[in-house]
């Protein structure tokens, strides 16, 4: 039986180097469930069509055949198309401009959960999002919800020299219809400014131990 570890939080609120040092300490496949919306948004700017089209976005679904992998270390969710995997491209303004009209669209979100409940076929996963306690994976016992004050998330997005509204896209995928960003009911709340990277590792696995990981 597989195991899934779900960490969901706004735009910086820190998942994704939490999910990834818990992916080496605990031997689990990080998803990062955001870059398959990144990847999405990406090829809808690259075919020329308007991400707030809806109508035109999914008369494209059926051309858009994302792969989802897992990288040579093991350890880490990749995306792409036709063989080619995207990393950089992903974290463009653009892409932060488009990725929420995009992951607003039901039947988008419903080819990717597919995607992302078939990780949990193969391997244990941590992976992260914003609906993976809610929608993705709602069995499963580990599910954590991160947050942190919006100044504290957006200096961390431009240390990192990266444009992006991130008030903007939390606030569209809070106020969207489907599977909009919230914390389960039994998520385990933690806020990340209270601790270093460290820190916050430390207290999830104390959580986990608790929970019988
Ligand atoms: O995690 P990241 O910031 O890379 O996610 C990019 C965008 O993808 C989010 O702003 C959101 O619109 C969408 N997303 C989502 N559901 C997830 C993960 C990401 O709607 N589980």
């Amino acid at each position: 039986m597989t195991r899934a570890i779900a960490i969901d939080g706004p735009a910086a609120s820190g998942k994704s180097s939490v999910a990834k040092v818990l992916s080496q300490k605990l031997n689990l496949v990080m998803v990062n469930s955001g870059a398959m919306y990144r990847a999405m948004a990406w090829k809808i700017l690259q075919l020329g069509i308007d991400p707030n089209d809806a109508a035109a976005v999914i008369a494209a679904l059926p051309t858009m055949d994302l792969e989802c992998g897992v990288d040579t270390s093991g350890k880490l969710s990749t995306v792409g198309f036709d063989g080619q995997w995207l990393s950089d491209e992903l974290r463009s303004e653009q892409v932060n401009n488009a990725v929420s009209a995009v992951a607003k669209i039901p039947e988008l979100r419903t080819i990717l959960l597919k995607k992302q409940a078939a990780y949990l076929e193969s391997y244990d996963v941590v992976m992260e999002g914003r609906d993976i306690g809610t929608v993705v994976f709602p069995e499963t016992p580990y599910k954590f919800f991160f947050k942190a004050s919006e100044k504290i998330r957006q200096a961390r997005r431009e240390a990192e020299g990266i444009t992006d509204s991130i008030a903007e896209r939390d606030k569209q995928d809070s106020n969207r219809k489907t599977a909009p960003l919230k914390p389960a009911d039994d998520a385990i709340i933690i806020n990340t400014e209270d601790y270093d990277l460290d820190g916050v590792v430390a207290c999830v696995i104390e959580h986990l131990e608790t929970l019988g990981w």
